[in-house]
């Protein structure tokens, strides 16, 4: 069983003053295909880092299957590692650099060894590669050559170090689609780290989502999405990024009103969340730009119209109702720049954070 399991991972540099991993505790099922994604230094690489057997924890542990790793050497982790720059031997051609690690890792004769890289290859589509150096290689290709040479030691968990950021936007497109084929066929146990969240919501299973070192959420991306654990989350996943106001409450008899504070607008919650609104004074609103409509009963927020960004399928409306406010709305309403518009959303849509310590009360 290629489960892997973090227990209360942490990891620290500089004699201690720099917490790159606090307390991460998280497990991944087998087959299971985990993306990991947080903006820039949040501690993704180092978490990858550590259960490859790269990074020594300076607490907690790794355990892969009922084995814990923690103090294993990496050559004798069963884990594949693919990295953002491909990590290709230079003078090796494709068929030595996939039979590399086969001659590690196994007892296979030479005749084995080369039977098994040729299956992968044509699997991978480049076996007319396989006696090419990584020179004359596109990017595309020596990543495709990456990915073969992990897959062909059938190792029991795969990590991806954001294996797709140097190719361009619409090879990543291909790559990504190619990868969940791969994971599908394979039913490979994946952890794949990113720091787009995009990448991270199409591929995973399940997103683990980390801030400052520290995990915010994880679960099925459908739920991170419509239940972020706290605002950082809900601004995170997503885009364009959800819209987050300064509100107060007003407690009234039919349940709660929110009425903004830098922004003028007030929104009947109706009875929903009035219970964990109860005592509550200040908290930040959140609503996302594709749960907007525009209101054409006079009942919604008026707010003058900024900016207008075609990007296609839909418009990006820029309103003036607090900072970067945008509603995403069909390519068809193309209201005035200048003029106004009334702005409506459901209840089940709005999304209250405590202002505080930005955990999520609905
Ligand atoms: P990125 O997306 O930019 O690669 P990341 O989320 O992968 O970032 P890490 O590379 O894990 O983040 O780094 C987490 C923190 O630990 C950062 O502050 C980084 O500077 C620090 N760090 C990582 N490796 C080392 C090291 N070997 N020595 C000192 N500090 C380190």
């Amino acid at each position: 069983m290629a489960t892997v399991r973090m227990e209360n991972l942490r990891k620290t540099f500089d004699s201690g003053r720099l917490v790159a991993v606090d307390d991460l505790t998280l497990s991944v099922d087998d087959g299971e295909f985990l993306t990991v994604v947080g903006p820039s230094g949040c501690g993704k690489s180092t978490t990858l880092r550590m259960i490859a057997g790269l990074e020594r924890p300076t607490s907690g542990s790794v355990i892969i299957g009922d084995k814990d790793v923690t103090d294993q050497h990496a050559r004798k982790r069963d884990v594949a590692m693919v990295f953002q720059n491909y990590a290709l031997y230079p003078h090796k051609t494709v068929m030595g650099n996939m039979e590399f690690g086969l001659r590690m890792s196994t007892d296979l004769s030479k005749e084995e060894r080369r039977e098994r890289v040729r299956e992968t290859a044509e699997m991978m589509d480049i076996e007319g590669l396989l006696e090419d150096k990584p020179s004359e290689l596109s990017g595309g290709q020596k990543q495709r050559v990456a990915l073969g040479r992990a897959i062909v030691r059938e190792p029991d968990v795969f990590l991806f170090d954001e294996p797709l950021s140097n190719l361009d936007a619409k090879l990543r497109t291909t790559m990504r689609t190619e990868i969940q084929r791969l994971q599908d066929e394979l039913d490979i146990t994946a952890i794949y780290v990113t720091h787009d969240q995009e990448e991270a919501m199409t591929m995973g299973d399940k997103i683990a989502i980390l801030d400052d070192g520290e995990l915010q959420q994880t679960g099925r991306p459908t739920e991170v999405y419509n239940d972020p654990a706290n605002e950082f989350v809900g601004g995170f996943v997503g885009s364009p990024s959800m819209n987050v106001l300064d509100a107060v409450v007003d407690t009234t008899e039919t349940g709660a009103v929110l009425r903004g504070t830098n922004a003028d607008f007030t929104y009947d919650l109706g009875t929903r969340a009035s219970d964990a609104l109860e005592g509550v004074e200040e908290v930040r609103m959140g609503v996302r730009p594709e749960d907007i409509r525009v209101a054409d009963d006079g009942r919604g927020i008026t707010t003058t119209v900024d900016v207008m960004e075609p990007i296609g399928s839909d418009n990006y409306l820029y309103l003036d109702i607090g900072p970067e406010f945008i509603a995403r709305v069909d390519s068809g309403i193309t209201p005035s720049v200048g003029g106004t518009i009334d702005i409506t959303f459901d209840e089940s849509d709005v999304h209250v954070f405590d202002t505080r310590t930005g955990e999520s009360l609905t």
